[in-house]
């Protein structure tokens, strides 16, 4: 979706990740700009006939990083050492950060400390072609819904410290369309992504509970 964004000076906090044009993967990346152009998120998300959905995950995850790397990038001016001395969102949740194998022990850091850790983390697998592979016949790894579950769940955090913190600037700076329809557009796709894996375990729900944002927000909201 990073073709809302338009061709405006975007400052991007990391390196954009881009997914090389002919590939697959690019394919499917603008036929989900396509749908969404057309304005239907809920159809965006969905899985398109005859796809992978390991491959769709992959492509959305980079697609997501993108966007919150636009996102944070328009307001880092405003995210600093003295703003936002812990990350948080809200004064409920309070994040500190370990990824599990180079820091084990969580550590209480400001927010754009943590969110520099949490972004070049998820760069860093996104970059591993065994966790990511960008060539066809390469098999994703067996953990690969798993991994893109944490990259998910990351993610989310940053879009909580936006709107905990920043709301203010992100309207000042008439950024807050942007923010809407990203955010949107990450919930959706997220519960779609529930769907999708409780439909592969045979256990989908019967009724429509995976649409309420609710159900969500108290999954991700949890370590
Ligand atoms: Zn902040």
């Amino acid at each position: 979706m990073s073709f809302l964004f338009g061709n405006r000076s975007s400052k991007t906090f990391k390196p954009k990740k881009s997914i090389p044009e002919g590939s697959h993967q690019y394919e499917l990346l603008k036929h989900a700009e396509a749908t969404l152009g057309s304005g239907n998120l809920r159809m965006a998300v969905m899985l398109p006939e005859g796809e992978d959905l390991n491959e769709w995950v992959a492509v959305n995850t980079v697609d997501f990083f993108n966007q919150i790397n636009m996102l944070y990038g328009t307001i880092t001016d405003f995210c600093t050492e003295e703003s936002c001395p812990v990350m948080s969102a809200g004064p409920k949740y309070e994040y500190h950060w370990a990824d599990g194998t180079n820091i084990k022990k969580p550590i209480k850091c400001s927010a754009p400390k943590y969110i520099d850790y949490l972004m070049t983390w998820v760069q860093d697998q996104l970059d591993d072609e065994t966790l990511f592979p960008s060539k066809i016949g390469v098999p994703f790894p067996k953990n690969f819904m798993s991994v893109a579950k944490t990259i998910l769940k990351r993610l989310f955090r940053v879009y909580a410290h936006i709107y905990h913190q920043h709301f203010d600037s992100v309207i000042q700076l008439q950024e807050e369309a942007h923010l809407n329809t990203s955010f949107k557009h990450f919930i959706f796709f997220v519960q779609v992504l529930i769907y999708y894996v409780l439909l592969t375990i045979g256990s989908a729900p019967k009724s429509h509970w995976w649409y309420f944002p609710y159900h969500f927000v108290m999954i991700f909201h949890k370590r």
